[in-house]
């Protein structure tokens, strides 16, 4: 598993030895649950047990705003903050051309169908990929392929307050919220 080296996993066995079979037993079931009952979100392609996601599918969220990040963690990332109220998209992943991981690769066609869509006017795409190199390539991707279909939208990127290199899953809530408070226009 990543970020659990031998040593962390000999720890984990041994702590879970002492956890009462009960809690094994529930933890064993989620455990099997955990794909089965999964599933993709039709609108925003979040992970989660119903689609429409719970994001999506509530009412007291701005639908007008989008946020686009990497991966389903980021997600949770920001509504830990609590101070973003508008909606999310995924890609799963960024373009990486070293690993083969092209726009095709991602779910950027269809974000730019949900940008297009009447259905869902959206009026602010946040674009908040990681500030690596290959978040940044696909900002700029993103950006573009908007900037294209020339609709009347405002494109932001995350401001000050996250190293470059840095991965957005593991930032604290303040520094998240500088970085979407900070937001510039692109
Ligand atoms: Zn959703």
């Amino acid at each position: 598993m990543p970020g659990v080296g031998p040593k962390s996993a000999q720890r984990l066995t041994y702590y879970l030895l002492h956890v009462p079979q009960s809690q094994l037993d529930e933890f064993s079931q989620s455990l099997e649950r955990l794909k089965k009952d999964t599933v993709l979100c039709s609108v925003c392609k979040n992970v989660n047990e119903t689609d429409p996601c719970s994001i999506c599918s509530d009412g007291t969220r701005n639908k007008s705003q989008v946020m686009v990040v990497e991966q389903p963690l980021d997600i949770l990332a920001f509504e830990k903050t609590g101070k973003y109220k508008g909606i999310y998209h995924v890609l799963h992943g960024a373009i990486n051309p070293l690993e083969n991981i092209g726009p095709d690769e991602l779910y950027i066609e269809d974000l730019l169908k949900r940008v297009s869509s009447i259905e869902y006017p959206v009026s602010e795409i946040i674009i908040a990929t990681n500030p690596t190199m290959e978040g940044e390539a696909t900002a700029m991707y993103i950006n573009k392929q908007l900037k294209i279909k020339n609709l009347k939208l405002k494109i932001t990127r995350l401001g000050m307050g996250i190293p470059t290199g840095a991965d957005l899953e593991y930032a604290d809530e303040t520094t998240l919220t500088q970085a979407l408070e900070g937001r510039r226009e692109l």
